[in-house]
């Protein structure tokens, strides 16, 4: 049989790749380590069986996009809602990028943005952040003039740094784009403030969410935008008839009903942030400042790699930044439950011992 050649274009690109190995203690994707409540599980089964799964679900996904602007304090049509943020960032991009035009990114910062930016063709201008990984205005203007990208991303919480943009440079960069500017807050309900304050119809700002980081939803892939109700109208025309299933939309609405017990999950997990922070920083490490659900930190005198296979040899599986650009020797730790953060430092104790046989 014969290989039909892919597009040129892509020949060149690699896939995504997040390694799953089976351990113990998982603590590599940045999902919330608890499940949602059990009151969730419970009104979730009911409803799933009223689903009149011979009819195509509400397109419009119109309670769910309610329950998210009422969240919000925004306008349901200021709302798009699609297969977790990944599918938001390929809406946004087949809508706006494309072939001919460019998307900036400031690196390091999460590997999607380019790569589904390439993927619609558009060409990628990868501007540098300062060596400590905050924003560099001098070269956020340079890039910008040079390559007058439509679409502009910044990512606050960045993964995989942990840094917050401050909200003036956020207003700063806001008044420089020549085209959209897109503020990734996977991780934005960990930070102690949020662009979707600044968003409204006659501004060219989206702001991007996701139910798998905090709101415990990881296995239903649910994201969203919120953004001027023109750009919402034409995210609509591009994303695929009936998208979002019944299933999900069900899911997503009642997770929003249980506000209360999310807010008190990302209070844990912030509380327990600092905690690790405060251990990482006692040892022989660098701890970069986090406003996530994560910690980046880089071993001073043992190889990244090194330290993250011993944590694996002890059964504790962290994401291993150490091989990408920029992020040399980088480990990437998830704030998980008490009992998986001890596992962890005791575990990283042991391996950066100089006496640890692996
Ligand atoms: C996890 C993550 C996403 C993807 O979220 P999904 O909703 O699961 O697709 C988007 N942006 C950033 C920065 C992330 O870390």
């Amino acid at each position: 049989m014969t290989r039909v050649p892919v597009r040129d274009d892509l020949r060149a690109l690699e896939g995504y790749h997040s390694p799953q190995v089976h351990v113990d203690v998982r603590l590599n994707t940045n999902e919330s380590p608890f499940a949602p409540p059990a009151a969730w599980y419970d009104a979730f089964a009911a409803e799933l069986s009223r689903v009149e799964w011979h009819r195509y679900p509400d397109r419009a996904a119109a309670a769910l996009r309610a329950g998210i602007a009422h969240l919000h304090q925004v306008r349901p049509d200021q709302v798009f809602v699609a297969n977790g943020s990944n599918e938001v960032l390929q809406t946004l991009l087949l809508t706006f990028a494309g072939p001919g035009r460019a998307v900036a990114t400031f690196e390091p910062t999460y590997q999607l943005h380019g790569h589904i930016a390439r993927l619609t063709g558009a060409s990628v201008l990868e501007g540098e952040r300062a060596v400590d990984f905050s924003l560099d205005l001098a070269e956020v203007r340079r890039v910008l003039a040079a390559g007058s990208p439509v679409v502009t991303f910044l990512c606050s919480p960045n993964n995989p740094t942990g840094l917050v943009e401050s909200q003036a440079d956020v207003r700063t960069v806001l008044g420089l784009v020549p085209g959209l500017l897109v503020v990734d807050e996977a991780y934005g309900q960990f930070a102690d403030w949020s662009a979707i304050g600044l968003v409204d119809d006659e501004t060219p700002l989206v702001v991007t969410r996701t139910f798998s980081k905090t709101w415990s939803m990881a296995g239903s892939r649910l994201g969203y935008l919120i953004g001027p109700a023109w750009l919402v109208a034409e995210l609509d025309k591009v994303v695929l008839p009936y998208h979002l299933d019944a299933a999900k939309q069900i899911a997503g609405r009642l997770a929003l009903t249980f506000v209360d017990e999310m807010e008190a999950r990302v209070q844990f997990i912030v509380a327990e942030r600092e905690r690790l922070s405060a251990e990482l920083a006692a040892m022989d490490l660098d701890v970069f400042p986090s406003g996530a659900n994560f910690i980046l930190f880089r071993p001073r005198s043992m190889a990244g790699r090194a330290v993250w296979q011993r944590l694996l040899d002890r059964n504790v599986l962290i994401r291993d930044c150490s091989g990408w650009p920029r992020l040399g020797d980088c480990l990437r730790v998830t704030v998980g439950t008490a009992s998986e953060n001890d596992q962890f430092l005791a575990a990283l104790t042991g391996a950066l011992s100089p006496e640890a046989v692996h």
